[in-house]
């Protein structure tokens, strides 16, 4: 006999008949002689509406109260399904996170589990019930017991602990589309569905953007092995599988703290060439990648930034044995994007040899603003200057010189506490890693990201460690952040732009944060932005084939779209672009990749 954990979410209980044909769904799958452990949602958008009624009390409701009234809509969910189950002859139980023992942190509004405790659940279903588990929402560690909730879609995050504490022999997302689809079927209504996806790959979708299976979720699956499917509440097909690796053996306490970082990494065959103060217009970046990628060439990291007087620098990373090549392609064209202005320095290139790549990664660090400045810190107090800073949300890289490598890697592992020796990655002349035909799996559109920019920090080891210390102290979480490749001396000091992006909820809260700390560390001034949008494209097969970018870039450029912000990780490439923009640029790559089919999903109301 197995153990299924299964969840459905909101609109797979929005009313009465579709928790009736839950039940059935659940029956069904007990009758095949499965224990059963059954999480769900508030109903439809019972959650959504709660808040409206926050905001219509309070414009800054307490978080602990937003805990206490948002955890309602799933005790309502339990008891009706049970009640459904009963109904059919089926015995179940439903409990409280706080019933079952989910155990978290304190902190309201964004608790992550620490333990959950599974006799009470074993001793039901040693009974024969089905026991139904109100997502989303657990108790806290303290003497208090505080009812904490896991942020908003963390029924998921519910699932799939439930399944990992309880060694379930898979876990089923049951939602309203029949699985994980190459983009969000209610922006791009011919996206397709996918078999299966790696859980690397679903991790990076699910943090840009593509909300049908919660981050914190896919982290759980990946660190601890648990079989995790997505499929559809309304049909037998079998849906998508999320594809984990062998995991590492990991404890069950500190479920969701535990080890941030799996392991640090390093290249030392790195060579960048930027090119400087190109016109801030729509296609000029595929110009540049497109003619990188007719000439075959492979670019690792790419970096835009934005700046003053309508030109960006676009700065990327190759393989020291390309470099001539690939600095011969930016002399070529930059005479092209040189307008007839007065400035002598317009479109300059410039090379750097003599880097190295440092990077720390791990599931656990999603969410978790302190690791990152953890990681800037630690590398400043070895007294190393970061040169380009590349961020996904599951790694963060460092461009630094290559005589400070050593110093970095034996750093960055004692901070970390990773034992084996650190991740030499492997050569781009090495053979490809084995692919799916196409090289994007799937693309994925954020609007609720703000950008902010800093500008003139000066250019010394440790000014980014306490810069994002500070916004980790109000837990910011900081994504793609950029460096500018620019150095402008003010009163003497060499000073660069920094920039990046955070949640529009948080925006404020960091520009307030910055502020105040901008005095103490003689930056200029900062700019909000909260008019963005984050287009993404992600695939394991991206790594080491050359024109990805390219085709990503010229998909944007057909469509007159400009490009403001550009950073990459080894499995995805964001760019930041206009607001209104960002439903247009998301069907034009998702159309450039050839993701789109003919059959229709049903998405359902
Ligand atoms: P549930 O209430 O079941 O948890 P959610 O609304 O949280 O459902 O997540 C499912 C929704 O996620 C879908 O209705 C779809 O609009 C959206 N979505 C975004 N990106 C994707 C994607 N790549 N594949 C499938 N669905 C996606
Ligand atoms: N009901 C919660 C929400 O709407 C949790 C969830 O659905 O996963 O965010
Ligand atoms: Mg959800």
């Amino acid at each position: 006999m197995s153990l299924v954990v299964q969840k459905y979410g909101g609109t797979s209980v929005g009313s009465v008949e579709r928790i009736q044909s839950v039940a059935q769904r659940v029956m069904k799958t007990a009758t095949l002689g499965n224990s059963l452990v059954v999480v769900v949602s508030a109903m439809g958008k019972t959650t959504d509406s709660l808040v409206k009624l926050a905001n219509a009390i309070s414009t800054n409701p307490s978080r602990r109260e937003m805990d206490m009234l948002l955890s309602t809509g799933e005790q309502v969910s339990i008891a009706l399904l049970c009640m459904a189950l009963q109904e059919l002859g089926q015995p179940a139980i439903s409990l409280t996170g706080a019933q079952v023992g989910i155990v978290t942190e304190a902190h309201h509004s964004r608790a992550r589990i620490l333990k959950i405790k599974t006799e009470r659940i074993e001793q039901h279903l040693n009974e024969g019930k089905v026991v139904v588990v109100a997502g989303f929402q657990g108790i806290s560690s303290t003497d208090a017991l505080e009812i904490t909730t896991l942020g908003r879609g963390g029924s998921d995050t519910s699932a799939v602990a439930l399944a990992a504490s309880l060694k379930a022999s898979r876990c089923e997302i049951y939602t309203d589309v029949p699985g994980i689809l190459t983009a969000d079927p209610r922006i791009v209504p011919d996206a397709q569905l996918m078999d299966e996806i790696t859980a690397d790959e679903m991790l990076e979708l699910a943090s840009l953007g593509a909300k049908v299976l919660h981050p914190r979720a896919v982290e759980i699956a990946r660190n601890y092995g648990v079989p995790l499917v997505v499929l559809s509440s309304w049909t037998d097909d079998p849906g998508t599988k999320v594809i984990s690796p062998m995991p590492q053996p990991r404890p069950l306490e500190g479920l969701e703290i535990a080890r941030p970082v799996d392991a640090v990494e390093f290249d030392t065959d790195q060579a960048k060439v930027a090119l400087l103060r190109v016109p801030d217009c729509p296609g000029v970046a595929a110009r540049l990648f497109g003619e990188i990628a007719r000439q075959d060439l492979d670019i690792d990291l790419i970096i835009q930034s934005i700046h003053e007087s309508n030109t960006n620098d676009i700065a990327f990373t190759v393989s020291n044995g390309i470099l001539n090549r690939a600095e011969a392609v930016a002399q070529a064209i930059a005479p092209a994007l040189r307008t007839q202005s007065a400035d002598p320095e317009e479109a300059e290139v410039m090379v750097a040899r003599g880097i190295a790549k440092v990077s720390i990664a791990g599931a656990g660090m999603i969410g978790r603003p302190g690791i990152a400045a953890q990681m800037f810190v630690t590398l400043a107090s070895a007294g190393v200057n970061i040169q380009m800073i590349s961020t996904s949300e599951v790694k963060v890289s460092c461009v630094i010189d290559i005589k400070d490598c050593d110093r970095a890697i034996t750093a960055l592992c004692q901070t970390f506490n990773i034992n084996s020796s650190p991740l030499q990655l492997p050569k781009a002349t090495e053979s490809p890693l084995p692919t799916h035909p196409s090289p994007v799996r799937g693309v994925a559109l954020d609007l609720n990201q703000a950008r902010l920019a800093i500008r003139y920090v000066p250019d010394r080891p440790g000014r980014a460690a306490r810069l994002f210390g500070h916004l980790a102290e109000q837990n910011i979480s900081v994504d793609m952040i950029i460096q500018s490749q620019r150095c402008r001396v003010i009163d003497g000091v060499p000073t660069r732009d920094l920039a990046f992006t955070v949640s529009q909820a948080d925006a404020e809260a960091a520009r307030l944060a910055l502020k105040q700390a901008s005095p103490d560390l003689g930056c200029g001034e900062i700019l909000l932005d909260t008019d963005i949008a984050k287009v993404s494209i992600v695939g394991a097969g991206m790594v080491r084939q050359p024109g990805v970018a390219a085709r990503m870039f010229e998909a944007l450029a057909q469509h007159q779209i400009n490009i403001q912000m550009i950073t990459t990780s080894e499995i995805k490439i964001s760019c930041v672009v206009a607001q209104e923009q960002g439903v247009i640029a998301l069907q034009a790559i998702h159309n450039a990749f050839g993701l789109a089919g003919s059959k229709k999903v049903q998405v359902s109301a």
